[in-house]
């Protein structure tokens, strides 16, 4: 089973996809994360990503398809995985059907109000040791600029300003349009409703991968 989770920046995907990732045991493969992660580590595929993460822009599709299809070739990901950040486009919807066709799958868009995604996204606050995401409405961190989880610093990720919000999200709804239909078309297209608490969305996230089959078909991948 492949799970592709979309939802405009801000929507929670990159929540929902760690709860998902570990009830169902599928690797959580997060294009944003690894290429922040090259970002980072200052590798040459980072610094050509950088500018264009910057401005909230696409980064190339040989660069994100690169990373996507080294990712899922890895032992942990044979049962099944969960992608998120990644197709964001048509051509990334194809490159993903020709390195990995045949494998059953589920599209699933968290979907949330505009107005909320700003006062999200305006409010976010990410670890620069570990990835871990806040929020200072929401989810407030224990100690004031300091990670939870490991005690990094916290920062406003460059593309969270709202200078380039507005951006990020006309791009979001112009590329995804052309890839829910896609998915709507293959009959796997599934919407679920991103407001509310975490915990809410995660159960009705839950209830579609139920119904599907999801954890039980990884049972008969174990025979
Ligand atoms: P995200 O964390 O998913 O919001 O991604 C952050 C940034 O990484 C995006 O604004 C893009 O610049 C870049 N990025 C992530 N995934 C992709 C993708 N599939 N295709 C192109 N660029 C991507």
């Amino acid at each position: 089973m492949r799970i592709i989770l979309f939802g405009a920046p801000g929507s929670g995907k990159g929540t929902q996809g760690d709860l998902i990732s570990r009830r169902y045991k599928y690797p959580k493969i997060s294009t944003g994360d690894l290429l922040r992660r090259a970002v980072r580590e200052g590798t040459d595929l980072g610094k050509k990503a950088e500018a264009q993460m910057n401005r909230g822009a696409l980064v190339s599709d040989d660069i994100v398809e690169g990373l996507v299809r080294e990712r899922i070739t890895a032992p942990d990901a044979r049962k099944g995985y969960l992608l998120d950040g990644f197709p964001r486009n048509l051509d990334q919807v194809r490159s993903l059907e020709a390195m990995d066709g045949g494998r059953p799958e589920l599209a699933i868009e968290v979907d949330v109000d505009r107005r909320v995604l700003i006062e999200r996204l305006q409010s976010r606050r990410t670890c620069r040791s570990c990835g871990a995401i806040f929020n200072l409405l929401l989810k407030r961190p224990g100690i004031e600029g300091r990670c939870d989880v490991c005690g990094g610093e916290l920062y406003q990720r460059a593309d969270d300003r709202p200078e380039v919000i507005g951006k990020r999200l006309e791009v979001y709804e112009e590329e995804t349009r052309k890839i829910k239909n896609h998915y709507r078309e293959k009959s796997v297209y599934r919407r679920v409703d991103g407001s509310g608490p975490v915990e809410a969305v995660f159960a009705r996230i839950s209830e579609i991968l139920e119904r599907e089959n999801v954890g039980r078909e990884r049972e008969q991948d174990r025979r």
